[in-house]
């Protein structure tokens, strides 16, 4: 838990409320130990911290102890949907009728006539058989692989997709292949090294979070076709926006038939509440609700949680207006800043990565931004591969153009006193 240095003086300075601090050897070896780490951790300058935000999320915030009227280019409230007031009026009346949570898992005494709901709406959108819900993506991505392949099956993962696929797939017994970034001659290779297993799925983040590009589906789709394989997508950086509908990737990249099994978040685009989920087909899902074990043994998802979601997904179904609106904006990010000279990775996606090269410059960049009012994070190894530290910019469907020219601006003006331009 966060708290001021004046919490903290005040909590050691003993009271009621005062912290215990265990005692014995062992524990003091540990607080040395950790003490250590976290030391080491400043010095190799990856210390991540965490500003407090006073406000609801949105393009304008109010940092805790600071003014108002920073523009924010660091979420992944890419549709505005977060404060949106439909999201917030569902979620206040789902509260009222559901109340605040289950107090149970899904399967004992957890599921309410919304979640139903929700995961039929969230199948419809996708045009799959079925959906089930999670409490973050990060769960279903850590349920989904253990709770469908065995020893006798083979799971092939770009090198570069989410944390969240890797520790689930660390998890399942599966024969492990990790094939080059975007790779198709590689990910071919492994493919067939991998015939001589049961079942083959090939796993792939649909846009990858931190270039901004996105997965040769139609290519991995091919591949997959040829040598019996089944297709995996992690859409959280899609789902809501991408494709002429907001379908995702496989509607963007027109493979939706070719791919079996989406896993997606509730977290970012769709209301950015929680909650994540699998859709696919039916038996799929069937399983998943008897094996899957995130799903299993944790809490059902907060009613508020899922009134968010559910009407998100509405809006999104009445009209593909609000995606438009930011897919124009992320143009305009692209064009203006491409034009004062900077390189933005990837291709038509929201996230838009000013490649800057050096750590510290990104890191005294984006200092430099906030201090001009505009909310971007740099990052830089371990986080990306060395030298190749960035401005990570997040568009939104809510900024307005005038938002966006502040932005290429302060960058302009930032990026002339640092020497990046
Ligand atoms: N997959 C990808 C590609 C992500 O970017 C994230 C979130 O950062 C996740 C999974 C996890 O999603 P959630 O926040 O719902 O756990």
């Amino acid at each position: 838990m966060w708290r001021s240095a004046a919490a903290v003086r005040a909590l050691r300075g003993g009271g009621a409320g005062a912290p215990r601090a265990a005692s014995g050897a062992a524990a003091a070896q540990l607080r040395q130990r950790l003490e250590n780490e976290l030391e080491d951790i400043r010095g190799a300058g990856t210390w991540k911290s965490e500003r407090v935000i006073a406000s609801r999320q949105g393009p304008h915030l109010r940092l805790a102890g600071g003014g108002g009227g920073i523009i924010n280019f660091c979420a992944n409230n890419y549709l505005g949907l977060s404060s949106h007031p439909e999201v917030i009026r569902a979620a206040v009346e789902a509260l009222e009728k559901f109340g605040a949570g289950l107090s149970s898992v899904r399967f004992i005494c957890g599921t309410q006539s919304i979640h139903k709901d929700l995961e039929e709406k969230i199948a419809r959108f996708h045009q799959r058989e079925d959906a089930i819900l999670y409490a973050s993506c990060f769960d279903a991505n850590a349920g989904i692989f253990e709770a469908l392949l065995t020893p006798e099956d083979a799971v092939l993962s770009d090198e570069l997709n989410h944390a969240s696929i890797i520790d689930g797939i660390r998890l399942c017994k599966a024969n492990k292949y990790r094939y080059k970034h975007m790779d198709m001659q590689d990910l071919e290779a492994k493919l067939q090294e991998a015939q001589k297993h049961r079942l083959r799925l090939v796993a792939t983040d649909g846009a990858f979070s931190m270039d901004g590009d996105i997965a040769p589906l139609r290519e991995i789709c091919q591949l997959a076709q040829k040598y019996d394989a089944l297709v995996f997508i992690d859409e959280c950086h899609a789902t809501g926006f991408l494709g002429p509908n907001g379908r995702g990737t496989d509607e963007l990249l027109g493979v939706m038939d070719k791919v079996t099994i989406i896993n997606s978040t509730l977290g970012k685009a769709l209301g950015g509440a929680a909650g994540g989920y699998t859709t696919g087909p039916k038996p799929l899902i069937d399983l998943l609700r008897q094996r899957s074990r995130p799903y299993l043994f944790s809490n059902s998802l907060p009613p508020a949680v899922v009134g968010c979601a559910s009407k998100a997904l509405d809006l999104l179904m009445e009209s593909n207006a609000i995606a438009q609106s930011m897919a124009a904006k992320t143009q305009r990010f692209r064009s203006k800043m491409t034009a004062a000279g900077f390189t933005i990775s990837g291709k038509d996606h929201p996230i838009c990565p000013v490649m800057l090269g050096d750590a510290r410059l990104a890191s005294v960049m984006a200092e430099d931004m906030l201090n001009r009012g505009i909310y971007v994070i740099g990052f830089s190894y371990p986080v990306v591969p060395k030298g190749k530290a960035r401005i990570r910019v997040q568009i939104s469907a809510v900024h307005s153009d005038e938002d966006i020219d502040r932005c290429v601006d302060a960058f302009t003006e930032v990026g002339r006193k640092h020497g990046a331009l």
